[in-house]
């Protein structure tokens, strides 16, 4: 019942993660689920990470309860910290990505890293046990 709910709570940034990954699809990609989650790699989605912003050519994003990757082998590096986002977003739902930016904001107006500094990477590379990249 909690799963539902969290997966209902996250569910408009999941849409959003399976527009992209659609157009992976239908581009070449290739979607597998893990456990809650959706991943997607490959087709066009590589050229669309390069664009994300402040981590230009990120390896996967999550959105909800999906994760876009370059490529397998980086879905599978990346895997427990996109973990962390997944349960980030069960919490915040809606709010996440708001909040996200906002928290990137503050630290750019402060002269801090808006993508190492944020509280929402720090805890994703706290508990995925490695420090940077
Ligand atoms: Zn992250």
């Amino acid at each position: 019942m909690l799963t539902l709910l969290a997966i209902l709570w996250a569910s408009p940034w999941t849409i959003v993660g399976l527009t992209f990954g659609l157009f992976g699809l239908i581009t070449g990609g290739r979607a597998q689920r893990i456990g809650r989650v959706i991943e997607f790699h490959g087709g066009h989605l590589p050229h669309w990470l390069a664009l994300a912003p402040f981590v230009s050519g990120a390896a996967a994003i999550t959105f909800g309860h999906t994760v876009l990757g370059r490529t397998l082998a980086d879905l599978e590096f990346c895997r427990t910290h996109e973990l962390v986002h997944v349960r980030q977003y069960e919490r915040w739902g809606p709010f996440f990505i708001p909040a996200y930016v906002l928290c990137s904001v503050v630290l750019m107006l402060r002269r801090k890293n808006p993508y190492w500094d944020n509280p929402f990477e720090r805890e994703a590379y706290e508990k995925e046990g490695r420090t940077q990249n």
